[in-house]
């Protein structure tokens, strides 16, 4: 072998050497550099790359998420939506006193057994602090105390304080459009009692083995149109007082043609009461489904290991299936499985989930919690993928009610079976949270990617409860709808056509409302992140 290509092998190798050493110094110099820049400095990579950065600490993914748009929240109780804080502000505007020995707000005078009046309430901060823990859970300790059991009792001491509930929707929306959530489906009673009470006294005798004869007795009441009226009156009152708080307290608006945040109303029937209730409760929330656009789905609610909850269910997912057959099969959402073998024996799990998916007819559940305890989970699961099936996930409420955090949860069950989830804060001022902090716990305890934390922000809209074509084909987030195709381009503008679609389709233009958010947010990641006015 010539020397000369001995040698010339060797100032390869040593090259290469120098090179490696190069890259490696390269390499290091700009991990180092990332690892002290904070996500939104210039030139450190796409959107994907600046969360990863974020991931860093609790407060970094706080700033990235607040801002990142998220869709929808479709699993909100509004009266666990209102803080504390705020119904001692509404006690007091009423003139309620205050009894300190059962946390709550009366009309009893003070001086009688111990009632303080509300402006004593607020001056004495360990009273204070005493309400407030007995109304949310910031006053529950995991190690001695029941979270569940602390958690069903807040709503009495909240309720005590009688916030208006227009307060209350003007306090949601102005949390929520801080975040960037541009729609609501809020569990709250969206039509007068008027109506359930016309109800109810149409049904003089009630079989559950025989509900044609009940239906029989009500169909009369629930299609006279006046309830309809009513319903609209009563949401149009409703609305217009939030809308007035919202641009006197925040310069925002919930009404007119740009509002801030859109909402939509889920009626609410209680599992425990009797199964006449149950009912009537269901007739009149598909009445108003029926009759008034504002309200788009049904739920029930209170806790589903109550002894009635265990034994009215298969008596209750027959009255919907029966109803829903005769009142055009509204769309139904259900808690499903928000279940454990600390609060439940198994029996119940064995089939709660499924039976609301094939007979409650829901389109999307609530929590899902006890699906691995399903007699057939895989078949379950496969069910719900393949008729598109969305739970809602509430991560912080199940830790708090039910213990469910971690691996524990099933979370992970239901992303690797295909099945779409979403993010929710079910009671947000209760759990002392809201959908930004819920985002921020998926995203670390999961260890979630920016666009998977996108496809969650989707998943919301693409299955609320809002009728139209939508924007996506085949929940194909990567197949767009034409004349949208280039919605994600920067500049894109909607052409006659489009903006024709726009106006008349809501899903579709809350979906393409959020395509440009994100747009605009990658933009603003990529430009210094600050806020303009
Ligand atoms: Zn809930």
């Amino acid at each position: 072998m010539p020397a000369s290509r001995f040698f010339l092998r060797r100032d390869h190798v040593a090259c290469l050497m120098l090179g490696l050493a190069v890259l490696l110094l390269v390499g290091c110099q700009t991990v180092d550099s990332r690892r002290d820049t904070p996500f939104w400095a210039p030139d450190i990579g796409d959107a994907a790359s600046r969360f990863e950065l974020a991931k860093r600490s609790q407060p970094e993914l706080i700033t990235f998420l607040r801002r990142m748009p998220k869709g929808a929240d479709l699993h909100n109780h509004l009266s666990g939506a209102s803080y504390g804080e705020y119904v001692v502000t509404s006690a007091i505007e009423q003139g309620l006193n205050y009894d300190p020995a059962r946390h709550k707000f009366t009309d009893d005078p003070a001086g009688n057994n111990g009632v303080i009046t509300a402006e004593k309430l607020i001056r004495d901060s360990s009273e204070l602090a005493a309400y407030y823990d007995a109304s949310s859970m910031r006053g529950w300790y995991p190690a001695s105390m029941n979270g569940h059991d602390h958690f069903f009792a807040t709503f009495d001491y909240l309720r005590s304080g009688d916030r208006g509930k227009a307060e209350m929707l003007a306090e949601v929306v102005a949390r929520n459009a801080y975040q960037n959530v541009t729609y609501l489906e809020l569990m709250t009673s969206p039509y007068p009692k008027s109506v359930r009470k016309a109800v109810g006294a149409a049904l003089i005798s009630f079989d559950p083995g025989d509900l044609e004869s009940a239906w029989a007795q009500v169909q009369a009441v629930a299609d006279d149109p006046v309830h309809a009226t009513a319903t609209a009156d009563y949401l149009d009152s409703l609305e217009r007082e939030a809308d007035r708080i919202l641009h006197e307290q925040h310069d925002m608006s919930l009404l007119g043609d740009d509002p801030d945040v859109v909402v939509r109303y889920m009626p609410q029937l209680l599992r425990k009461l009797s199964l006449e209730r149950f009912f009537v409760d269901a007739v009149a929330a598909m009445m108003a489904i029926r009759d008034e656009p504002r309200v788009v789905t049904l739920n029930m609610v209170q806790p589903e290991d109550a002894m009635q909850s265990r034994e009215y269910f298969a008596t209750q997912m027959r009255i919907l299936d029966f109803l829903s057959q005769r009142m055009g099969q509204p769309p139904i959402t259900l808690h499903a499985g928000e279940l454990v073998l600390r609060e439940s024996p198994v029996e119940p799990m064995r089939d709660r989930i499924s039976r609301s998916v094939t007979q409650g007819q829901a389109r999307r559940i609530g929590h899902g919690i006890s699906i691995a305890w399903e007699d057939d989970v895989v078949g379950t699961l496969a069910t719900m993928r393949e008729r598109g099936v969305l739970v809602e996930i509430c991560l912080s409420s199940n830790e708090g009610i039910l213990g469910v955090t971690g691996d524990a949860h099933p979370f992970m069950l239901y992303r690797r079976a295909g099945v779409p989830v979403s993010i929710n804060t079910d009671d947000e001022a209760i759990s002392r949270s809201n959908l930004t902090m819920e985002f921020v716990i998926a995203a670390s305890r999961y260890d979630l990617s920016y666009d998977e934390l996108l496809e969650l922000a989707r998943n919301s809209l693409e299955s609320s409860a809002l009728p139209g074509a939508g924007l996506y084909i085949d929940r194909d987030y990567g197949r767009l709808r034409e004349p949208f195709g280039s919605v994600r381009k920067t500049d894109w503008a909607p052409s006659a056509e489009a903006q024709e679609l726009l106006d008349n389709d809501l899903k579709l233009r809350l979906q393409v409302g959020l395509e440009r958010e994100i747009v605009a947010f990658e933009r603003s990641l990529a430009t210094g992140f600050r806020v303009t006015p």
